[in-house]
């Protein structure tokens, strides 16, 4: 455990905190790993966009290089710039393209573009011949998207004229599934078929299809590069299967309260939950704001989510406030849980992705929206 301490000053203490984030770096290095042995004998990079999925591009971007990753995906190019000091010898690709002005940019961090319109080709091949240089972009292809990538008829377009490719080296040819999710969802097939048809037709290059889920299914979707993300981060990539990858982070906030409460009386804001028996509660030291969703309360009828106390469920109860949480602790021994301990959010046995089924959402929106009142510790083995 190397205990690194991040965004807080070192002097801050414990109880001036909301709580800690702890980024367990082994697991996500173990998680790029299986990605790429199932992606084999295609390519493993590594998609860091949203500042590594809310836990730190500086700390992840390098930790994932060390097991073996070279190529990284963002999605903007202040991303980028961060990958690029993180992995001095890194290929970077950005998503979201070329923006007008940028291409010298992209040159000065030696970063690859993700092309995703005739435009933006032409963009960048009219630089690459000002500046004598043929350097490498991506192209994008919308094949069920509908959102960036040319769409078939301008990659028909692009097939038929070649002298497009003359000045730029096309370094990757990509597509982004829309339902990976769903595995038998019939677009999948559908952008594999027409993913697979339009490559045929454009100058041979390395070809990526897979997000995290893609990588999951495997098979025909592997292509030569596969992009996964959530995964890596361990979350839930497919719907419906057991969860293979291992848990990366793990939250917790501290017990600001103990407290007794008689059958009957209302708990939190609007006194959603009024409770069914005498109780004991542990009063927590985050909330909303800390990016545990509102929507994980309970209310009367309604279940919420779980923390998690000595590898038991205690369920919360009522509105998850701003700053707090009220949890449950009348079936657990007297001295389990006492003010100043940490209680966990989140981590093994109640996930992201289950914090994301109570809240309506998916693991991705929890991930990037953990917040920053808490303290992160990074460990490593
Ligand atoms: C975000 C993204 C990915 C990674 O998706 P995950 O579902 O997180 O694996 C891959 N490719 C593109 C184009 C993306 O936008």
């Amino acid at each position: 455990m190397t205990g690194r301490k991040h965004d807080f000053p070192d002097d801050l203490q414990d109880f001036e905190v909301a709580g800690r984030l702890t980024i367990d770096l082994s697991a996500l290095k173990a998680n790029w790993k299986a990605l790429a042995r199932r992606a084999e004998p295609a390519e493993a990079a590594a998609v860091v966009k949203a500042d590594a999925y809310g836990l730190g591009i500086e700390r992840v971007v390098p930790a994932l290089a060390e097991a073996g990753c070279k190529t990284f995906f963002v999605a903007i190019l202040s991303e980028a710039r961060r990958v690029r000091m993180a992995a001095p010898d890194a290929t970077i690709y950005v998503l979201e393209g070329l923006a007008y002005g940028a291409a010298s940019v992209f040159r000065d961090y030696a970063v690859r573009p993700v092309l995703g319109s005739l435009e933006e080709i032409d963009h960048w091949a009219g630089h690459c011949r000002q500046w004598g240089q043929s350097l490498p972009a991506a192209v994008h292809v919308d094949t069920g998207m509908t959102r960036l990538g040319l769409t078939l008829a301008e990659a028909d377009a692009l097939a038929e004229d070649p002298s497009h490719f003359d000045h730029f080296r096309l370094a990757l040819v990509m597509s982004h599934l829309a339902c990976a999710d769903t595995p038998d969802h019939p677009l999948n097939r559908e952008q594999l078929r027409r993913f697979t048809d339009l490559r045929k037709r454009l100058p041979d290059a390395p070809a990526s299809l897979a997000n995290s889920a893609g990588t999951i299914i495997g098979g025909d979707f592997l292509f030569d590069l596969v992009r996964p993300g959530v995964a890596i981060y361990g979350g839930r990539a497919v719907g419906g299967i057991p969860n293979p990858m291992r848990p990366v982070i793990t939250v917790e906030a501290r017990v600001i309260r103990i407290r007794e409460a008689t059958a009957g009386t209302p708990v939190g804001y609007s006194g959603a939950e009024r409770l069914m028996r005498d109780s004991r509660l542990a009063i927590l030291s985050a909330g909303y704001a800390d990016g545990y969703l509102r929507a994980g309360g309970s209310a009367d009828g309604r279940p919420g989510a779980e923390v998690t106390i000595n590898g038991q469920a205690a369920p919360v109860v009522g509105r998850v406030s701003m700053d707090m949480i009220a949890v449950d602790i009348t079936d657990f021994d007297e001295n389990a849980v006492k003010t100043g301990d940490y209680v966990e959010l989140l981590g093994n046995r109640f996930t992201v992705d289950d914090l994301a089924d109570k809240a309506g959402t998916i693991g991705y929106e929890i991930l990037t929206n953990l917040g920053r009142r808490f303290r992160h510790i990074v460990k490593d083995g």
